[in-house]
């Protein structure tokens, strides 16, 4: 935005403007009181007057949350959790998605290829959950290192008949830190000889404690294989949810988080992602990282082509010039020409940090006496 005024600088520097009129001319600077001066003609001014001044670069906030449209308090709805499930290499992850995605399709949906975009929903008791289908820990991982949050809790796997192990002790530092709510599915229990409790035993030296031991931890025996104990785990997540009564606006353009892309040798740049707030529709303009991209067509996680998608909803589409990396933040704007400014402008930042320069300078705030 716009540079200071000798105006603005005389106040700065508690002089009167005619003091600083004159000592500008001295320096060969012809100047009125509304005239701006740039940044080096005001740190000499600053020195011909003996003071220091510190300068501030500004980090400019650009992040879509911030870009938001506010909300009406009226318009937020309960809106689907977002889970991961992380653990141990071999502990079932793998096949914990794939039985909970298989056994809770609902009649309604059933028909559609299923399609991997990176994340899936399921429904019980009416009720929607939104499960990352990611690579566990490296997706979350990566996510969670550029900033995107994008689960509401996590699903612990521990196998009962090897305990925890170091991924283990990995997944719960991960979710700890990013404060999510965590819930322990104890699996293979349908192992002959093993014996769950020895996993909740060893969890307590990590401060996750079963309810009937005094603690506050969800624990949930399940065997991913024989699909025992599923129902119960989902009816869990939902629990976790209530309490903690995640909402969304769906009266308002998209925001959400880029979870896979790449470049599809028929369709062009392909983008999977999760809606995280305000409705995607068909048609929006809109900036994922540095890319901009309208969307074309939009399928969702059943193979079918779908023209909306509201909060907690995974999502495929295509319309993109370029590919976004995982991770990077995703937003509707109002129109392509607005959308197209935003990606060059954070294509342009980019481009700066990558060569290690400086981001240009704004003299809001700019100036701190010492
Ligand atoms: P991931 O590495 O955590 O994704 O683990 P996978 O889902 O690939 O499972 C590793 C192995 O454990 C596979 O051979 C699975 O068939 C097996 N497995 C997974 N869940 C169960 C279970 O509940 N019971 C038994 N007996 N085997 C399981
Ligand atoms: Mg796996």
């Amino acid at each position: 935005r716009g540079n200071m005024t000798v105006g603005d600088a005389a106040k700065l520097l508690h002089k009167d403007a005619s003091e600083v009129i004159k000592k500008l001319i001295s320096m060969g600077v012809m100047a009125t009181i509304n005239q701006e001066l740039d940044l080096d003609t005001i740190l000499l001014l600053a020195g011909e007057f003996g003071v220091e001044v510190e300068v501030k670069i500004p980090v400019e906030d650009d992040r879509f949350e911030t870009m938001e449209e506010n909300d009406d308090p009226a318009d937020l709805q309960a809106r689907p959790p977002v889970v991961t499930i992380m653990g141990h290499v071999d502990h079932g992850k793998t096949t914990l998605l794939d039985t909970i995605r298989s056994t809770s399709v609902t009649s309604g949906e059933a028909g559609g290829i299923t399609q991997h975009i990176g994340a899936y929903q399921v429904e019980i008791n009416n009720k929607k959950i939104t499960f990352l289908d990611t690579p566990g820990h490296e997706a979350f991982t990566a996510m969670r290192a550029r900033g995107a949050e994008v689960t509401d809790m996590t699903i612990i796997v521990v196998a009962a008949d090897d305990g925890v192990m170091p991924q283990t002790v990995e997944a719960i530092n991960h979710a700890k830190a990013a404060n999510l709510p965590i819930i322990v599915a104890v699996n293979k229990i349908d192992k002959p000889g093993v014996d769950p409790d020895r996993v909740k035993q060893e969890l307590t030296n990590y401060e996750l404690v079963p309810e009937e031991w005094g603690g506050d931890t969800i624990f949930v025996n399940v065997s991913a294989k024989q699909k025992m104990g599923i129902e119960e785990l989902l009816e869990m997540i939902l629990l976790v949810a209530e309490v903690n009564e995640y909402k969304a606006n769906p009266v308002k353009r998209a925001r959400g988080t880029v979870i896979e892309a790449e470049l599809d040798k028929g369709r062009g740049p392909v983008m999977r992602l999760l809606v995280q707030n305000g409705t995607l529709k068909v048609g929006d303009a809109f900036v994922a990282g540095n890319c901009f991209g309208r969307v074309r067509a939009m399928v969702n996680d059943k193979g079918r082509k779908i023209k909306e998608a509201g909060p907690s909803t995974p999502v495929e589409i295509t319309g993109l010039q370029e590919v976004p990396l995982a991770g990077d933040p995703f937003m509707v704007f109002e129109d392509e020409r607005k959308a197209r400014s935003i990606a060059d402008k954070r294509a342009i930042t980019q481009r700066e940090s990558d060569l290690g320069t400086q981001t240009r300078v704004t003299l809001d705030d700019l100036f701190q006496h010492i």
